[in-house]
Parts: structure tokens; C-alpha cells; sequence
């Protein structure tokens, strides 16, 4: 139901973000890959990606500090896309755990632009011309820490709740895009718990005490996740296709949790 569809999804190398790139891929889009990594693991995600689909996905390597080379990015996608991406996921994230008087200066920079700064960047970019169209989708990966916090985690709270406002201004100033034929134009964020990816493994790691890995795990979930269990990123990614169905036209605004129950608590 996305032929036709282009997409970007930052921070599509590895994770979360790869597997949403892939699904949506199967449902017909031609997807932008973004992100950092060897050439291996981007040319790993291209494959991958286009095995998923039906090919074209190409990858665009912007540094999302930056604020300029994200303004170039997406001067670049809207030719590749012929006018600009339909399907927006601002997925790139990035994590630092320890107290607040601790956290590096840099560290604090860093998390504020990738996980809330670039996804203004794309959107004040890419929603003037999805509302031409009378489509688009914005998809932001937020957390359940843009939901309640968590210790050690300050500016990773703070990028995340910024998303969660950030997101429901842009869904309010778009909601009368569009029609319900057309599908309109819809911003939301997904509030996941954990899930299985790279960018947990330090918390894990920190929570073995000389253990198993699945020691970590438990630990880990045993805190905050009642389910116990993680979710696997091609959970999140379900949801996320879904939301960009047309049916979907009316779910602007939210902030959806996939966390096993922690924000029930
Ligand atoms: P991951 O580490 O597997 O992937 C992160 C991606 O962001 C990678 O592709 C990486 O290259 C990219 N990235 C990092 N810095 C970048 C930069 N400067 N420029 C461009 N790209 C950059 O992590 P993940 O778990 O898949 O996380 C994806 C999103 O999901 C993040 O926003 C994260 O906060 C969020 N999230 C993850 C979990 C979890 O438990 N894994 C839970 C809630 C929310």
C-alpha cells in the first residue's frame, strides 16, 4: 500500500531504525536510508533493505549534529524523491547513563541534537511539501523516557520529552491537511520500553555483575518492564507501517507506548 511512497529514516544503519526501513520497504516504499557505521554495516542495511523491497534504497550519510549537512540532506532527498519524502521517521538516537553532575558537556550537546534537534530540522524541511500533497507521515522514536523519567539519564529525558511536545505542535498545525480520502498528514511518536538493540547493551552489561548476559537482561527488565520481556525491533516496526496507513488519518497527535506495562505503573 506504500508503492509509490518515498520514505527517511534516520539512523536506519543499525536497530530500530533498520528494521522500520525494511518494513517499510515490504509495503512498497523506496526508502532513504541515514546513519553511521562502516561501510560494511551501511552497505549490509542497502541490502537488506532492498531485499525487504523492491530495490532503489540508497543511503545518505548526514551527521546529524550538523545542522547543515541536514539541510543538504534533505535538499537532496526532495530530488531523489521528486518533491519531497511522503513518509518521515526520525529514529536516530543515541544514550549516555550517569548522574547529572557527571554527564560530559558534549555528552548532553550531543544527545540534544541527534534525538531532538534534527527531527526539527527534518520536519520544518519536509512538512511544508507533504502538505501540498495532502499526505504525509511523521514518525518520531521517542521512549517511554519522553513519558516519565528514569535516574542517570538527564539529557536523554530531556531530548525525549522534547520530542513528545515537539511532535504534538506539529501534529495540531497540520491536522486540517488533507482529507480522509487522501489520508492527511499525521505526527506521532512511538514510546517504546526496551527493546533488543545495540544501544541498550551497556545498561545490560552494567546489570550482570559477573553473570550471564541473560542475567543483565532479567535485571533490567525485572526494574521497569512488567511484561518482562523486550521488544524486538520488528515490533515497533509494525506499528509504525500501520501508522502510515490511510485508515490511520485520525492518529495525529499521540505518543504511543510499546513497553510491556512501565508507564501503566
Ligand atoms: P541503535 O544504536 O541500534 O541505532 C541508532 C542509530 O542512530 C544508528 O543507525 C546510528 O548510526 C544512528 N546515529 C547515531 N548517531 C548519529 C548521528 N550523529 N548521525 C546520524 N545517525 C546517527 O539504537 P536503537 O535502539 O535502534 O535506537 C533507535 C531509537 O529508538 C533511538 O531514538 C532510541 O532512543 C529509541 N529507543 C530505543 C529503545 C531501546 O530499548 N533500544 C527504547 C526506547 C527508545
Amino acid at each position: 500500500f506504500l508503492n509509490g511512497r518515498t520514505a527517511l529514516v534516520t539512523g536506519s544503519t543499525s536497530g530500530i531504525g533498520l528494521a522500520i526501513a525494511k518494513a517499510l520497504a515490504a509495503a512498497g516504499a523506496q526508502v532513504a536510508i541515514n546513519g553511521l557505521g562502516s561501510a560494511e554495516q551501511i552497505e549490509h542495511a542497502i541490502v537488506g533493505v532492498n531485499a525487504a523491497g523492491s530495490g532503489g534504497a540508497r543511503h545518505f550519510g548526514a551527521d546529524l549534529r550538523d545542522a547543515n549537512a541536514i539541510e543538504a540532506m534533505m535538499a537532496e532527498l526532495a530530488n531523489w524523491s521528486r518533491g519531497g519524502v511522503d513518509l518521515l521517521v526520525n529514529n536516530a538516537g543515541i544514550q549516555h547513563a550517569v548522574p547529572l553532575h557527571e554527564m560530559p558537556v558534549a555528552k548532553w550537546n550531543d544527545i540534544i541534537a541527534i534525538n531532538l534537534s534534527s527531527a526539527f530540522h527534518t520536519m520544518r524541511l519536509a512538512m511544508p511539501a507533504m502538505a501540498q500533497r495532502g499526505f504525509g507521515r511523521v514518525i518520531n522514536i521517542a521512549s517511554v523516557h519522553g513519558l516519565v523519567a528514569s535516574k542517570d539519564k538527564a539529557p536523554y529525558v530531556a531530548s525525549k520529552f522534547g520530542i513528545v511536545g515537539m511532535s504534538k505542535v506539529a501534529a495540531l498545525e497540520y491536522a486540517a491537511q488533507g482529507s480522509r480520502d487522501s489520508g492527511g498528514l499525521t505526527v506521532n511518536c512511538i514510546c517504546p520500553g526496551w527493546v533488543e538493540t545495540p544501544l541498550i547493551e551497556p545498561q545490560i552489561e552494567a546489570r550482570m555483575h559477573g553473570g550471564s548476559r541473560d542475567d543483565g537482561v532479567r535485571a533490567l527488565l525485572a526494574e521497569k518492564q512488567p511484561s518482562l520481556r523486550m521488544s524486538l525491533p520488528e515490533e515497533i516496526a509494525s506499528l509504525a507501517v500501520f501508522l502510515c496507513r490511510r485508515e490511520a488519518h485520525n492518529i495525529t497527535g499521540t505518543a504511543m507506548p510499546v513497553d510491556g506495562g512501565w508507564t501503566a505503573q
